[in-house]
């Protein structure tokens, strides 16, 4: 394996990595990255298509059957995702700032995703040395050898979404790597600037070449080629639901491995027993707002939907409506600012939609609704929409029911634990979801009964790198993170070694 690279120099444009190049688009096309602040561009790249995404499958199969990387020891790869964590340290202001620009979220928020994007790849690391190394199994008698081992699936295409634009990839990308398999990535077509960085660090660790591939580019073409690739062993889908389901009609043609991590409705249930104090209240009300708000709801696990108690209802949400209006909304770099704009022109007409919807259908609207006034920390032309209460929303409402992903909340009341659990329930999703109360009989009864991947209990939104993460229902297939986010990007495969070998006689001739 190649020693230590150092930083290598790329043509801003040239943003396709294939078999060790830094390449422009086969057709020469290119892509302006927007600033969803100020809706202006910042940064170009390469627009990839189908030739590239083929060109890109191509080197991946190729290090992947006949390089280094799947024989290199567990230690030496596990040594690489540490170095890779080290430089994502070296370079957090760097790549925390262009999270921000890219994506839209605040400066901070994008400094917490490289943190957290490091730890992914040292957890990674730590697992798969930790590990045994495969399985002995009893075969029945002392000439019978039979073995459970691990092996990397082979070449992995990995599609990414816009709202944790790197620890989405980093997720997929760290395991793959400590699995031992090759891999192209294609980011968001409107966020892929922090990942083509990942790869270039992961060039400077000293990744053997072909190894890690990145094609930018839209999905209908270049992610819908990989999908079908049959020379690709396993996809692995961030995503909204619509296109998950592409993706896996796509990949069933070739039977190869199918990983999705889709979308959500993730419920927030509040009992009026976490509200009993002043300073249960205060702790609920706020967990909610940052359940809904962060990243301007953008977030897969947001509790969008508030399943308060009855009793508590007028009070907790009149707290929520109040505080839901003082959030400060601008350019996430600017100091004081809380909140970012909508990710895209499209994302706020979409949430704008269904706030109409909600309205149309009889909800009541106890803040937000609308787009702000500029400011100076808030271009005219930026994509902000007003963190939004809908108060009275029932379960029937297109607004309760799809995933908005934006500043909207809705709320729900219900009289009894058991309304409360069927109302949770109540989705075709399955991702996160919470329930508030200081009675810790009903907490663990309640966490029990809820159909949902995650479910925090006086708390939200924390996720553990050990803790596997992903959904029931049509939140997804399969896991990330924990053992089982390293288990996606590998095959078991059994070896039955016979020491002393007899005919079998089964037929007599
Ligand atoms: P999206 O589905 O529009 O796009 C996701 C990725 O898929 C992009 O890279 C896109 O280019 C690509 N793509 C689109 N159509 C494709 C096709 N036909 N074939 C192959 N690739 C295709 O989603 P988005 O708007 O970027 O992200 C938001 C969605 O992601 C939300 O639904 C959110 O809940 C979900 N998400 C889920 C998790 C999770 O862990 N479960 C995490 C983050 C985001």
């Amino acid at each position: 394996m190649a020693g230590p690279a150092g930083p290598a120099e790329r043509q801003p444009q040239k943003t396709i990595h294939v078999g060790g190049e830094w390449l422009e688009a086969v057709s020469g096309a290119t892509r302006e990255v927007l600033d969803p602040a100020d809706a202006k561009p910042f940064a170009v790249v390469a627009e990839g298509d189908e030739r590239d995404a083929e060109a890109a499958v191509g080197a991946a199969r190729r290090a992947f059957d006949e390089g280094p990387w799947r024989r290199t020891s567990v230690a030496d790869r596990a040594a690489l995702l540490r170095r890779v964590a080290d430089l994502l340290v070296r370079d957090r202001e760097r790549l925390g700032l262009l999270e921000s620009r890219d994506a839209g979220k605040t400066l901070e928020e994008g400094r917490v995703d490289i943190d957290c994007v490091a730890d992914a790849f040292r957890y990674f690391a730590d697992l798969v040395v930790g590990e045994g190394g495969g399985r002995v199994v009893d075969a029945g008698s002392d000439d019978l050898h039979s073995v459970v081992v691990h092996e990397p699936v082979g070449v992995c295409a990995m599609i990414t979404p816009w709202n944790y634009p790197l620890l989405q990839a980093s997720w997929k990308v760290a395991p793959a790597l400590a699995a031992g398999n090759a891999f192209v990535i294609k980011p968001s077509e409107i966020t892929p600037l922090t990942t083509v960085a990942l790869v270039e660090l992961l060039v400077e660790a000293g990744l053997p070449a072909g190894v890690a591939n990145i094609v930018t580019g839209p999905g209908h073409t270049v992610g819908a080629r990989l999908a079908e690739h049959p020379g690709v062993d396993l996809v692995s889908f961030t995503g909204g639901l619509v296109s998950g389901i592409k993706v896996a009609q796509a990949a069933a043609v070739t039977v190869k491995k199918v990983a999705l991590e889709l979308g959500g409705k993730n419920p927030n249930v509040v009992f009026a027993d976490a509200c009993a104090t002043e300073e249960g209240f205060d702790t609920a009300v706020d967990q909610a707002l940052n359940a809904a708000f962060i990243h301007s709801g953008q977030v897969c696990s947001a509790g969008g939907r508030l399943i308060v108690e009855e009793s508590v209802r007028e009070r907790f949400v009149a707290e929520l409506a109040r505080r839901a209006g003082r959030i400060r909304l601008g350019r996430g770099t600017e100091d004081g600012v809380e909140c970012g704009p909508l990710v895209s022109q499209q994302q706020r007409e979409k949430t704008e939609a269904y706030v109409a919807s909600a309205l149309a259908e009889g909800a009541v609207l106890r803040a937000g609704g609308k787009r702000p006034e500029p400011s100076e920390v808030r271009p005219a032309t930026g994509y902000f929409y007003e963190p939004t209460v809908l108060d009275q929303c029932h379960r029937d409402m297109k607004v309760v029911r799809e995933e908005v992903f934006g500043p909207v909340l809705t709320v729900e009341t219900f009289r009894t634990e058991d309304e409360a659990v069927a109302l949770a329930n109540d989705t075709e999703y399955g991702l996160a979801g919470a329930v508030w109360t200081a009675d810790a009989g009903r907490a663990r009864r309640v966490a029990g009964r809820l159909r949902h991947g995650t479910v925090w209990i006086n708390d939200f939104h924390p996720y553990l790198p050990q803790a596997e993460w992903g959904g029931f229902g049509k939140s997804g297939v399969g896991r990330e993170l924990g053992p089982a986010g390293l288990a996606e990007y590998r095959e078991t495969k059994h070896v039955y070694q016979n020491l002393a070998p007899k005919p079998v006689r089964w037929f007599a001739g």
